[in-house]
């Protein structure tokens, strides 16, 4: 152990994944999360391999695969007659290819793993940060209890709406999309006379889109559901969702669309936001990663990779430097992710609108850009292909 002392706050996704990154670069890394038994939301997420790849080193290879659902490809539909568009393997030729698997969670099963690994003593749950600053050698977290941690660094892993990037930059809200997911689990047995396919399927049409996958093993099918809405006027950006509700914005959609919308139980809405790329994510000792610095609309499916990346790269640039060397390892830090992270960012923008066009020119030459995918999607060799330690051989982006 270098003797690093870090301080991560946000045990989500992004935080502990940081700080196994960490332990393993030899700090001294303590996670504190606002909530007492961090959970995750009852949905699904896909985890590529430039994210597999660093958790297997970790350590977490047998227990990712355990509980995780290995897609055999990514199909695209078309909304009303589900005419297949396009199509790209995963399965053995991702793994084959970028050395690690594509992998489809339940997001509690993916964070269960990554606290399970995690020593005990290094999670502290129930303790909300309220303020960060810098002290004449280190960095300061206060904690709503009035409890105060003095460390070499801190690390703001605490999403979107994070209070450690208000404390560094000011209050700046996110930007609402326009986009709003309805989001569901659905028991497979309800849907085995549709004979779907391990893979994920994303339906594409006029104003919104709909993506469905295995999760659990295979024994729930995760769908999310983007649509077009104008107004997000709720205090909360998450809520119970109502499954007629969502069924009215696919009114015309495909037969299995509504079929999956209608095996849940309940779904969730959820609104959509993102941010145009900060300019800078640190002051002093004091650093940002995942959501809190970049959130990025799902349409990559890149969110909780590129944060588990930040902390793959955070760590190495902490690796046995002094204490003195800090402010210069978080600059170096900020190069490495900020141009990659942004481009994704304005990638996953951008899909929003190429996903939702109406039927029309521009939808007929997106669909003929699809229909010529096969195999191996080489469009996403530079996300799945990118390793975040190997910071003196890789390209930015
Ligand atoms: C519909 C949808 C689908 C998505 N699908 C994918 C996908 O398939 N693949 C993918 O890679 N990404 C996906 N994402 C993105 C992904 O969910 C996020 O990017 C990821 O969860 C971010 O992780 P994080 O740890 O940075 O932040 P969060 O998950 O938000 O975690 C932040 C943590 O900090 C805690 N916290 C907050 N404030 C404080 C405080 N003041 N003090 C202490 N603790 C605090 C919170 O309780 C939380 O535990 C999706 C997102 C959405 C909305």
């Amino acid at each position: 152990m270098n003797g690093l002392k870090v301080t991560v706050v946000g045990g989500g996704i992004g935080g502990t994944a940081a700080a196994l990154a960490l332990l393993r670069a030899g700090c001294d890394v303590h996670v504190y999360e606002q909530v007492v038994n961090k959970t995750e939301v009852g949905a699904g997420i896909q985890l590529s391999p430039n994210a597999t790849r660093l958790l297997h080193r970790y350590g977490l290879a047998d227990a990712l695969r355990n509980r995780a659902v290995r897609p055999l490809g990514i199909e695209i539909r078309r909304w009303d007659d589900g005419r297949i568009l396009g199509r790209e393997d995963l399965g053995d030729a991702a793994e084959n290819a970028y050395g690690a698997p594509y992998y489809h969670f339940h997001r509690a099963d993916l964070l269960s793993v990554l606290t399970a690994a995690l020593p005990a003593e290094r999670l502290h749950g129930g303790r909300r940060c309220i303020d960060v600053s810098q002290t004449a050698t280190g960095a300061r977290a206060v904690f709503d209890d009035g409890s105060v941690i003095d460390s070499d660094v801190v690390v703001g892993a605490d999403g979107i709406h994070s209070a450690v990037r208000k404390s560094l930059f000011g209050d700046e809200r996110p930007r609402f999309s326009g986009n709003v997911a309805y989001r569901g689990l659905a028991p497979v047995e309800r849907l085995a006379h549709l004979n779907l396919k391990h893979q994920t399927t994303n339906w594409m049409g006029p104003g919104g889109h709909f993506v469905h996958y295995f999760v659990s093993g295979g024994r729930y099918m995760n769908f999310v559901a983007v649509t077009e809405q104008d107004n997000w006027d709720r205090e909360s950006w998450n809520d119970r969702g109502d499954i007629a509700e969502a069924k009215r914005y696919y009114s015309g959609w495909h037969p299995q669309v509504h079929e999956i919308l209608g095996a849940v139980d309940e779904t969730f809405k959820w609104a959509l936001f993102d941010r145009t790329p900060l300019a800078s994510w640190s002051v002093g000792r004091v650093t940002l990663l995942g959501d809190a610095c970049h959130p990025m609309l799902p349409y990559l499916a890149q969110g909780a990779a590129q944060s588990i990346e930040d902390g793959a790269t955070l760590a190495r640039c902490l690796t046995d430097i002094a204490s003195s060397d800090v402010e210069r390892a978080l600059v170096t830090y900020e190069t490495w992710r900020k141009p990659r992270t942004a481009a994704i960012q304005l990638a996953a923008r951008g899909n929003s609108t190429s996903f939702h066009l109406p039927d029309g020119a521009e939808q007929q030459k997106r669909d003929a850009q699809m229909a010529a995918w096969s195999g191996l999607s080489p469009r996403r060799a530079s996300i799945f292909g990118f390793d975040a330690e190997r910071l003196e051989t890789a390209e930015f982006v």
